[in-house]
């Protein structure tokens, strides 16, 4: 089991942002900006690379809806979206989550 599927199972304690049947927000343990969020999909696809297309495009809008969401909400002026792929791409955690920083 990675690190997100036992914050989503509530085995590990998080600071949840917001979360649905699909989607759980956290903020991130070491934050790299005054917000930083980490979005993730419940479904645990390890990596972009291990995406099954067309059948998880459409969870993987819901991550950039959910971006929106929160900086509607939030009224951010901007932010940042990141998703590290792979090991050499800076990734630790294999369940695909989107970084969103705002300063
Ligand atoms: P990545 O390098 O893209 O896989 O990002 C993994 C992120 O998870 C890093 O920014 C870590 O700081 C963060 N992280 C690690 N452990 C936890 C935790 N227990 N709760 C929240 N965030 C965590």
């Amino acid at each position: 089991m990675t690190l997100f599927e036992k914050i989503i199972a509530r085995e590990i304690p998080a600071n949840i942002e917001y979360e649905d049947n699909e989607i759980i927000v956290i903020h991130d343990i070491n934050p790299q900006a005054k917000l930083h969020l980490l979005i993730i999909p419940k479904k645990p696809i390890k990596t972009v690379a291990d995406m099954s297309i067309p059948d998880d495009i459409e969870i993987m809008g819901k991550l950039f809806a959910t971006a929106k969401k929160i900086g509607d909400e939030k009224k951010l002026e901007g932010y940042k979206l990141q998703i590290n792929v792979g090991a050499k791409g800076g990734q630790e955690v294999f369940h695909i989550h989107m970084h969103m920083l705002a300063h």
